[in-house]
C-alpha cells in the first residue's frame, strides 16, 4: 500500500449539499467518511451568496430537522410560502395552490442555497466520522470486486468499500467510472436576483409562462422577493449588462407591474438551463446522488429535495448493511438504492421537462394546449391533492 493510502468506509466526492447531506446522514453509525471537495475550506464554511432561493417540502424539513441542520438556520432566513400560483401568457387565470387541510400551515418553505450549505457544513464539521478533504479533485476513480479507490490531484489516495458522487450534473467522477447520462440543454439561461418591491407579495410563489420568457416571484421577507427571469441566452446577457434601475424597470415591466416599483438589492446571476439523467445511479462499489445522478430544470424546485432524497435513500439502505455486519459497497445495497430513487425520480424528470417543452411553445396550438392545461389542473382535484401531498407529506 502506497503511505499516501487512506482507508475510509465511504468517500463521497462533492461536498455540495447532496454530498454534505449524505455525510451527515450517515454520521453516528461507525462508519468513517471522507468528503472530497475541489473548493477551499473557508468557500465551504462560509459560501458566498449564490442568488438561488430554494423552496423546500415539508419532507426535505423533517429529513433536515433529523440530521440537525435545519434547527441551525436562523427564524429570520426561513420563508414560508403560503400559496403557489401558476399563469399562463396574457391571461390572468391562474392554476391554483394551497393547503386545504390547514389553512395555516405553509405550502413549503423557501431558505437560500448559502444558507443550506453552511448550516450542513456546520453540522457535518462537528462529527468526528466526518474528515473533510478540501481543496482536492478527483483524478481518478475505479473499483474491483473487493474495493474501491480514489485518486486525488494532491498524490493522496483513498480506499473504501463504496465511493458515492455527488460532484454535480456536470460529474466528472460519473464519467470516469463509465457510467453516460443523458444531458438536456434547454437553450435558455435563468437570471436570479433579489429585489425589493412596492406592492405584496402574500407569501405567494407565482410563476408566469409569458410568451418568450418565464418570470417567477418566490416570497422573501415583506417587501422582497427573490426574481427568477427565464429567457434565451442573448437577451439574458442584455439583461444582465442593465445599470441596476433600468435592469428594474425592465423586471417591473416584463412581471406586468403585479409587484409595483421594484429596486434590485444583489448581485444578478445567471445560470445556463442542463438537464442531466444518469443512465444507471451505481456501479461496483459506486452510487450517484444529488444532481450526479439528477439533474433537475428548476422551474418545478424539486432538484436539492431529491437530492436530498437520493442522500436519504442511500443511507438508509447502508446503514442497514452496517449493522448487519453485511458488505456497504455490495451489489444488494446499490440496487435496493437505484430502485427506489428512480422510481421516485423518473416521473418527476419527465414530468418537469414535458412541462418545460409545452411552457416555452409560443406556436398557436400550444398556446391553447397551455391554457386548457392550466384550466383542467385548476379543476382536477385529484391533481392538486397530488402535487399539495408531495410538497406538504412528511414521511
Ligand atoms: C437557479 C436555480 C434555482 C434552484 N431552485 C431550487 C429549488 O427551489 N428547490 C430545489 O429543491 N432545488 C433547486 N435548485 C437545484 C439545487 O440548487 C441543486 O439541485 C443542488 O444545488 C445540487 O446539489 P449537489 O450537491 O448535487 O451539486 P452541486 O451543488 O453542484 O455541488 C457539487 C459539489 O461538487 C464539487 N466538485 C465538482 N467536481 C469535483 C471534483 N472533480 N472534485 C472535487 N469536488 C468536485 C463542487 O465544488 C461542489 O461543491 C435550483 C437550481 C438553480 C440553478
Amino acid at each position: 500500500m502506497n503511505k499516501k493510502t487512506q482507508e475510509k468506509d465511504v468517500v463521497i466526492a462533492g461536498a455540495g449539499p447532496a454530498g454534505l447531506s449524505l455525510a451527515c446522514a450517515l454520521s453516528g453509525h461507525g462508519l468513517n467518511i471522507a468528503l472530497v471537495d475541489r473548493q477551499t475550506e473557508s468557500a465551504l464554511k462560509a459560501p458566498a451568496m449564490d442568488g438561488r432561493d430554494i423552496a423546500m417540502t415539508h419532507l426535505s424539513r423533517t429529513i433536515l430537522t433529523e440530521l440537525g441542520v435545519w434547527q441551525r438556520f436562523l427564524k429570520s432566513h426561513i420563508h414560508p410560502l403560503k400559496e403557489a400560483t401558476v399563469q399562463d401568457g396574457d391571461s390572468p387565470y391562474a392554476l391554483h395552490f394551497e393547503r386545504t387541510d390547514d389553512a395555516e400551515a405553509p405550502l413549503g418553505y423557501l431558505v437560500a442555497n448559502h444558507h443550506i450549505r453552511r448550516a450542513l457544513f456546520e453540522q457535518a464539521s462537528e462529527q468526528q466520522d466526518i474528515e473533510l478533504l478540501p481543496e482536492r479533485e478527483v483524478s481518478a476513480v475505479g473499483s474491483d470486486g473487493n474495493r474501491a479507490w480514489v485518486d486525488l490531484g494532491s498524490g493522496e489516495r483513498l480506499e473504501a468499500p463504496l465511493i458515492v458522487a455527488a460532484d454535480s450534473r456536470f460529474s466528472e467522477t460519473r464519467r470516469m467510472m463509465g457510467i453516460s447520462a443523458r444531458m438536456k440543454d434547454f437553450g435558455r439561461v435563468m437570471i436570479v436576483c433579489n429585489m425589493n418591491h412596492q406592492g405584496d407579495h402574500r407569501n405567494t410563489a407565482q410563476e408566469c409562462f409569458y410568451y418568450g420568457r418565464t418570470c417567477a416571484v418566490l416570497p422573501l421577507a415583506e417587501g422582497q422577493s427573490s426574481i427568477v427571469i427565464t429567457v434565451p441566452a442573448a437577451r439574458a446577457s442584455e439583461l444582465t449588462s442593465l445599470c441596476p434601475e433600468a435592469f428594474a424597470q425592465e423586471a417591473k415591466r416584463m412581471l406586468e407591474h403585479r409587484l409595483g416599483d421594484m429596486e434590485l438589492t444583489s448581485e444578478r446571476f445567471s445560470y445556463p438551463l442542463v438537464g442531466a439523467f444518469s443512465d444507471r445511479f451505481v456501479g461496483q462499489r459506486f452510487a450517484l446522488i444529488g444532481d450526479a445522478a439528477v439533474g433537475m430544470h428548476p422551474v418545478t424546485a424539486h432538484g436539492y429535495n431529491l437530492g436530498l432524497r437520493s442522500a436519504d435513500t442511500l443511507a438508509t439502505q447502508v446503514i442497514k448493511a452496517a449493522s448487519a455486519g453485511r458488505d456497504i459497497g455490495s451489489p444488494q445495497v446499490l440496487n435496493a438504492y437505484q430502485l427506489r430513487h428512480r422510481l421516485l425520480a423518473r416521473p418527476l424528470y419527465d414530468a418537469t421537462n414535458m412541462i418545460v417543452r409545452l411552457y416555452t411553445d409560443d406556436q398557436p396550438i400550444a398556446k391553447l394546449a397551455r391554457k386548457a392545461a392550466i384550466r383542467v389542473g385548476n379543476n382536477v382535484a385529484p391533481f392538486k391533492r397530488l402535487i399539495t401531498h408531495r410538497l406538504t407529506q412528511i414521511r
